[in-house]
């Protein structure tokens, strides 16, 4: 059995307003319980952060952000600071998304930045790699997840690194549908976890989160999660309904039977 909980965090990226989140979490927290094998984050718009931590309080269900801003303050326009989520009692916050890169431009030094101040307010980073289809095909997948691997979590000390999860999420099998098969994802998520050895050892590297993203769902769940190296999804599509997003919850606590 792994040693690593298993995590299913739900990204509801620009859905929901904070009247529909709190129905939401009301529902995700009803069929869950206060007990459950498994961590569960939920990241809702900013603008619905504070009733999602409300309807939270004293459940079993973390709250994290999409996104947030490396530095504390300051002429920022739109963005939002790691100390002002941790006021909210925000936990988790996801960065470096393929939306974030691809449509805001995003590179991998800004995002290593945010990695950092994110641990520096011990917000839990979700760090998100993955490569486009045409980066597949071409058979440079390992070499842009050994980048973003490494350029995101430039500078992460050793002893901060169990914090930081990591998001396996093919950016061509995001909210398209596709796939990729177990075998496929378990690949690549050994390939992440062999670069986690090298650089902060075998025994942190064997704690690290790294979870799969891309149209993961419930008859599909089962599956990917049964593999090794998978330890949990980032779900897009499947976690804006509790029944879909629960019975994913229900499939990572199925995967530390077998
Ligand atoms: C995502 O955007 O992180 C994601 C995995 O989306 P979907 O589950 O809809 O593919």
């Amino acid at each position: 059995m792994s040693i690593r909980t298993p995590l299913i965090a739900g990204n509801w990226k620009m859905n929901k307003t904070a009247t529909e989140a709190t129905d939401l979490v009301k529902a995700i927290a009803a069929a869950v319980g206060t007990e459950s094998a498994v961590q569960i984050v939920l990241c809702p718009p900013f603008t619905a952060l504070s009733a999602v931590c409300a309807a939270a309080e004293g459940t079993h269900l973390a709250v994290g952000a999409q996104n947030m801003h490396d530095k504390t303050h300051g002429a920022f326009t739109g963005e939002v600071s790691a100390a002002m989520l941790r006021d909210l009692h925000v936990t988790h916050v996801i960065l470096g998304h393929s939306e974030r890169r691809a449509i805001f431009g995003e590179d991998d030094a800004f995002i290593n930045r945010k990695v950092n101040a994110a641990l520096a307010a011990s917000l839990k980073p979700i760090l998100c790699v993955g490569e486009l289809l045409a980066e597949r095909e071409a058979g440079t997948t390992n070499a842009v997840v050994k980048r973003q691997v490494e350029l995101g979590l430039a500078g992460v000390p050793a002893g901060k690194a169990e914090q930081v999860i990591i998001a396996y999420e093919p950016v061509w099998a995001i909210g398209t549908g596709k796939t990729a098969t177990p075998a496929m994802a378990q690949e690549v998520h050994a390939f992440i976890r062999s670069l986690l050895v090298t650089q902060f050892g075998a025994e942190t590297a064997g704690r690290v989160r790294i979870l799969y993203g891309g149209s993961m769902k419930p008859d599909n769940a089962d599956a990917l999660l049964a593999e090794h190296d998978i330890d949990g999804g980032l779900i897009g599509g499947a976690s804006l309904e509790a029944k879909s997003f629960v019975d994913l919850v229900q499939s990572a606590a199925k995967s530390l039977t077998r």
